[in-house]
């Protein structure tokens, strides 16, 4: 089963709006559903009226959660809240989340805090920029490592990875990543996870690979890019654009 997630980001404006594009997702998502089981992490606000007005077809997740429960944190969300609204999925450590500051410290306090709720964290990893001498390997073991070391480990199992090369996301992307270079990373991030839990787990940690995925690349990404499944931002607004990536995906299974 491939785990496809749409990362709606800050948009769209309106409830009505998420409500009427989540619908056309709902619809190809259920011709899919034997292949794809889609997520859609929408913003906050627009959660507990996608969650009360479609109830088949995809699962709704937050987009990131409070490291803790104390309630002074002005303009935040906990995992109690979104456990609260039905949410089942959140995204956590999204490079731009990072780059506002936020720590490994607490995107595994954040990791912890959803497992707890129940809520199946997908937990963002990657490289700002490739370098000629591996260094790039090194920085996203740390990040692979902080999660895998501090979370409880009859929990591990439930974390999804998402591997999204920094370099790679958004409209100013440096370009996109080969087959051979997503392949790459998620082998080693395996590896990673095989030395610090077993082999048996690092093989059946679900990881997606996210970063200018389109309608085009999404299926070799997944015949080829080693990933069980894709985090996708821009496509996922474009409910047209959206279903024929799952079409094209479904194909690979
Ligand atoms: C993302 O935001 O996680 C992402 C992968 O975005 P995009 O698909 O637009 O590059």
């Amino acid at each position: 089963m491939i785990l496809l997630v749409g990362n709606w980001k800050m948009a769209p404006n309106k409830s009505t709006e998420a409500i009427n594009l989540a619908k056309k997702i709902s619809l190809s998502a259920k011709t899919y559903k034997k292949s794809i089981n889609t997520v859609i992490c929408a913003p906050y606000i627009h959660l507990p009226f996608l969650i009360k007005n479609i109830k088949t077809g995809i699962s709704f997740g937050g987009q990131n959660t409070a490291s803790s429960e104390d309630v002074a944190q002005t303009g935040f969300i906990n995992s109690s809240m979104l456990k609260s609204y039905g949410a089942t999925y959140c995204i956590v450590g999204h490079s731009e989340v990072r780059a506002h500051g936020e720590t490994d410290e607490q995107i595994l306090a954040s990791t912890v805090s959803l497992l707890q709720k129940n809520i199946i964290p997908i937990v963002c990893v990657g490289e700002k920029e490739r370098d000629g001498h591996g260094w790039y390997l090194s920085s996203v073991k740390e990040q692979v490592e902080k999660i895998f070391l501090g979370v409880p480990k009859n929990q591990i199992k439930k974390i999804v990875l998402a591997y999204e090369p920094v370099w790679a996301i958004g409209k100013n992307a440096a370009r996109e990543a080969t087959v051979a270079e997503s392949r790459e990373m998620i082998m080693f991030i395996r590896k990673v996870i095989a030395d610090i839990t077993d082999e048996k787990t690092a093989k059946n940690t679900n990881i997606l690979y996210g970063g200018s995925v389109n309608e085009q690349n999404a299926f070799n990404f997944i015949s080829e890019g080693g990933a069980q499944g894709l985090l996708v931002g821009r496509v996922s607004l474009d409910a047209k654009r959206f279903s024929s990536l799952m079409k094209s995906i479904s194909l690979s299974q």
